[in-house]
């Protein structure tokens, strides 16, 4: 299972109500953060998450709602003491984005800091989930991401392996995991592979054919959705989208949920927003902060 929390859900300004890009997605105890806009680490200091247990940190893109946060987070936690590493990953311009917060401020960490540039294309292991990037169409270098859980090994069917003589124990939990033991092999007692949950992320980005081909049945779509359809012209000019674009792109990559972030203030009434997408793809629902989920490979449940 992945939890998912939205730390930030509005678009290029914070407001009352909404704090600049910022998701988190939790994975046992490990913590990906998904941009980094300015107040996250605030934001995250009243939620239920810790800090403390983020490893790796994925910045879609370089406009100040999405990194505005990132020298402050990372500075905290060296000021907490922080030993284990912190690997930020961005589009180009990234590294240098993070040297120039770091010599600025005169930031240096005390945890070791790794900063990488991608492009798309690249997936990245990162404990229990894959991380693949994907290349999206804004107006500045960006990419999206999809957060995968690693698949689990299937159901095995325990009576069938004792009746070929197999015993309980250490040779039942190999062949549970992939190996041949005594001539029995797992593909005859062992089920298909349980496929982990999956979340992929936009940031800003137009309607585009690679968010389609990278996020093909994800669990959840988050897809940024900074304007509707009336105002179709304006997204075009600004290289957003529209609610209606992003149920298309959900539907057309066959996901299970779409979630709507990353909203301009001019739109008051959210539901409107989500009511332009369910007519395309009925699981939409515009999100909130603070608002955490709990994602499976089935489905996709509101915590609070
Ligand atoms: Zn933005
Ligand atoms: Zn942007």
């Amino acid at each position: 299972m992945l939890e998912l929390l939205f730390l930030g859900t509005g678009a290029s300004v914070p407001s009352r109500d909404k704090a600049t890009s910022c998701i988190a997605v939790r994975s046992g105890s490990d913590i990906i953060l998904m941009d980094c806009g300015e107040g996250s680490q605030r934001q995250i200091m009243i939620s239920p998450f810790s800090f403390m247990k983020i490893s790796t940190i994925l910045i879609t893109h370089l406009h100040g709602d999405h990194v505005f946060g990132l020298p402050g987070l990372l500075q905290t936690m060296s000021l907490s003491g922080r030993k284990y590493p912190v690997t930020v990953y961005g589009p180009k311009g990234i590294k240098e984005c993070v040297d120039a917060f770091m010599k600025a401020t005169e930031g240096e960490t005390v945890y070791p800091l790794e900063v990488i540039e991608v492009s798309g294309g690249e997936d990245i292991e990162n404990g229990n989930t894959i991380i693949s990037v994907y290349p999206t169409e804004h107006n500045i270098p960006s990419v999206g991401y999809v957060v995968r859980e690693k698949d689990r090994p299937g159901k095995l069917n325990r009576q069938k392996a004792l009746e070929l003589g197999i015993k309980d124990g250490p040779d039942m939990a190999r062949l549970k995991n992939g190996e041949t033991v005594n001539g029995v092999s797992p593909e005859q007692v062992v089920g298909k592979p349980i496929r982990g949950a999956s979340i992929s992320y936009t940031g800003d980005t137009v309607k585009s054919q690679s968010v389609i081909d990278a996020s093909k049945d994800v669990t959840v779509l988050i897809h940024e959705c900074t304007y509707m359809s009336s105002d179709a012209e304006l997204a075009k000019e600004h290289w957003h989208s529209t609610a209606l674009q992003a149920a298309e792109t959900a539907r057309e990559c066959n996901a299970m949920n779409l979630l709507l972030t990353h909203v301009s203030n001019r739109y008051a009434d959210i539901s409107k927003v989500e009511a332009e997408a369910r007519k395309v793809m009925p699981n939409s629902f515009a999100v909130s902060d603070m608002q955490l989920f709990d994602v499976n490979t089935d489905g996709m449940t509101l915590r609070q």
